[in-house]
């Protein structure tokens, strides 16, 4: 393979799940493992919010996606989306594997379809989407959390 091994395995592999201070829900958690539930970027992303005073539920059946991140005060979802595997466009952290690129492209366009489907659907309820993606989680990270902010409490 071509491609950066580092990067790649990085924005692949599911973070290792630390403990969430803010969150009961560990149940269900090899399930949530291989969904790509409670990442590492996940968590970050909850415990600005948690520290913002921003109240939320997580992973709600009853919206489409799932959304990782539901903000029911400000009618507002987050998806926290790894690079790789929802297709950012034009980012560094998504690059097709040289081997197996029909494969991965495939799998990659399918979710990118379904991410598509779930953002008309969602919005369609009258909901406030945001996706964060992991790249926008590393180094500049608090300019990121500023911005996230302001879009939630903005209408
Ligand atoms: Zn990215």
């Amino acid at each position: 393979m071509q491609l950066n091994y580092f990067n790649f395995t990085e924005s692949i592999l599911p973070f290792s799940m630390k403990t969430d201070v803010h969150s009961p829900e560990t149940r269900s958690y090899n399930m949530s493992q291989i969904k790509g539930k409670n990442t590492k970027p996940e968590l970050m992303v909850r415990k600005f919010l948690f520290s913002q005073g921003f109240r939320y539920r997580l992973h709600v059946k009853y919206l489409p996606g799932r959304p990782d991140i539901v903000l029911p005060k400000y009618k507002t979802v987050i998806f926290v989306h790894g690079c790789f595997w929802h297709g950012h466009e034009g980012c560094k952290y998504f690059v097709v594997p040289k081997t197996r690129t029909e494969w991965w492209l495939n799998k990659i366009t399918d979710t990118q379809r379904r991410d598509d489907e779930t953002l008309f659907n969602i919005k369609s309820l009258g909901y406030k989407v945001i996706t964060v993606w992991t790249c926008e989680l590393r180094g500049k990270k608090n300019e990121r959390f500023i911005a996230l902010k302001e879009t939630i409490i903005n209408k």
